[in-house]
């Protein structure tokens, strides 16, 4: 019987967690899931995981090394820009293929009032301009940066609560995806949002508070993402990742790379 290949998924995503049930069913893989360690009841996925940081780059081209490691999948969050540069980093040091999985970013249509910001530092600078009763859903980290905006009232969405700095006149809603377009409008409503604010995360299970919003008439602060580390392919679903692991392991073979 023929060694299984190594797969490491550098998850935290909805597409990471499809990556590694699909890996599973196959009797020539072994795949390891892993989390940063950020969520206190993450879902997990399923097949082997492990969870907490590397230690940098040069830690997980170590790990790598060390448990036999034949092709990385970096499936993290499209905004876990570190994580995705130490894969680059430490898949080149290593010398393991690397493949990003990355759902598409969300597309503005017809009656949409999008304002398109770089980083969280300027949506805080573009926000008095646009509304008073804001619906924060980038997450609990990077509230520092609406924290001194004291005129605004914020409405922070998040898995786990927020820590300080946050915004001084703030409310928590505690709660994770996927999201219903009944239930974004209610809270439209009930909270009398007049401006949201939104990393570009892209996929279904977050996108109802667009459409949302669009019917509200109310603006929406897109944040974009930062790009993907050069030179590393990219696909856009799990499935595509499969077929991606299927070639660089079994058509071209464990030393393959690109
Ligand atoms: P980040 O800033 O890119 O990464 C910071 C550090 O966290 C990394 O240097 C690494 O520590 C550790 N880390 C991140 N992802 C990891 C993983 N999958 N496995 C092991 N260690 C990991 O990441 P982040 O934005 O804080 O996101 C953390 C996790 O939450 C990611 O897995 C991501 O998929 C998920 N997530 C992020 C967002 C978001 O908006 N950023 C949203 C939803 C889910 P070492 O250097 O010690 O290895």
């Amino acid at each position: 019987m023929t060694v299984p290949v190594h797969v490491l998924v550098l998850g935290g995503t909805t597409e990471g967690r499809q990556l590694a049930e699909s890996l599973v069913g196959d009797p020539r893989v072994r795949v390891t899931s892993s989390l940063a360690g950020r969520v206190a009841a993450p879902r997990l996925p399923s097949g082997d995981v492990r969870v907490g940081g590397f230690g940098g780059a040069d830690g997980l081209a170590e790990w790598v090394r060390e448990h036999h490691v034949d092709a990385l999948v970096d499936a993290t969050h499209p905004f876990a820009a570190t994580m995705s540069r130490n894969a680059a980093l430490a898949a080149a040091q290593a010398h393991v293929p690397l493949l990003a999985l990355r759902r598409p970013g969300w597309v503005a249509q017809d009656g949409d009032s999008w304002h398109s910001v770089a980083s969280l530092a300027e949506a805080a600078e573009l926000l008095p301009a646009l509304g008073e009763r804001v619906f924060l859903t980038t997450g609990r980290m990077g509230l520092a940066a609406f924290a001194e905006l004291d005129a605004l009232w914020f409405l922070v969405r998040s898995v786990d609560a927020p820590e300080p700095p946050c915004p001084r006149r703030m409310e928590v809603l505690l709660d994770r995806g996927p999201f219903s377009l009944e239930g974004e409008r209610e809270i439209i409503r009930r909270h009398r949002i007049d401006v949201l604010v939104t990393k570009d995360s892209g996929g279904d299970a977050t996108a109802p508070k667009l459409t949302a919003a669009r019917e509200a008439g109310i603006p929406v602060v897109v944040v974009r993402r930062p790009p993907v580390p050069e030179g590393v392919p990219v696909a856009a679903t799990a499935d595509e990742a499969v077929e991606w692991v299927a070639r660089k392991l079994y058509a071209e073979g464990p030393a393959a790379s690109g």
